[in-house]
């Protein structure tokens, strides 16, 4: 029996580059106490994007499992201390309802899963930019963290209700934004070609 070892690439270097820099920041005596809160820094921000573009990901799943239903294609995920707890995506053709956008699906089973309407310690992933109406309910349930992907600069809360957030609210975007932007694309164009 042999094993074949896998070529090294960039890709594999970046994803293990933060253990490095953790293992060497609390190993070595070299770093200074000014130096090493600036690798801690760049550290927590690194696995802070690696752990967004995973639970992305999970979103993105349900967005095309959208677009095998013929829904347009939105995901979410509510993430609580590392777990997803809630999962969903578009309904508004199945249950004829304007307002079953993922984010409301998400919001309510989260909500029933906790046991509260306050969802102060979640992170709600989706996979465009949030609605008004969503916004709203973003900001009701009191989410501590938005991260989406695609930006949606036509009906985009940014653009209509900025504020609509609750003020704690932190909001990243961009997160895998160019596979979740290709799957509206593909949706609408399939659409425009029926
Ligand atoms: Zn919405």
């Amino acid at each position: 029996m042999h094993f074949q070892r896998e070529k090294p690439t960039f890709k594999g270097f970046y994803a293990i580059l933060p253990n490095f820099l953790a293992i060497f920041a609390h190993k070595t005596t070299l770093f200074s106490d000014f130096v090493i809160p600036k690798y801690s820094i760049i550290m927590t921000e690194l696995s802070q994007r690696q752990e967004d573009e995973r639970f992305m990901h999970q979103a993105y799943l349900e967005a095309r499992a959208a677009l095998d239903s013929d829904e347009v294609p939105v995901g979410a995920v509510v993430v609580c201390r590392g777990k997803i707890i809630a999962r969903g995506h578009n309904l508004t053709e199945l249950l004829v309802d304007v307002t079953a956008h993922a984010e409301m699906q998400v919001i309510t089973a989260a909500a029933t899963f906790m046991g509260g309407k306050y969802l102060s310690d979640c992170t709600l992933y989706v996979t465009v930019e949030p609605c008004v109406m969503c916004a709203g309910a973003i900001g009701w349930a009191q989410l501590s963290r938005l991260v989406f992907g695609a930006e949606d600069p036509k009906r985009g809360f940014r653009k209509f209700a900025p504020q609509a957030l609750h003020p704690r609210t932190t909001v990243t975007s961009g997160v895998l934004a160019e596979e979740c932007t290709a799957l509206m694309q593909d949706f609408f164009q399939m659409k425009r070609r029926k």
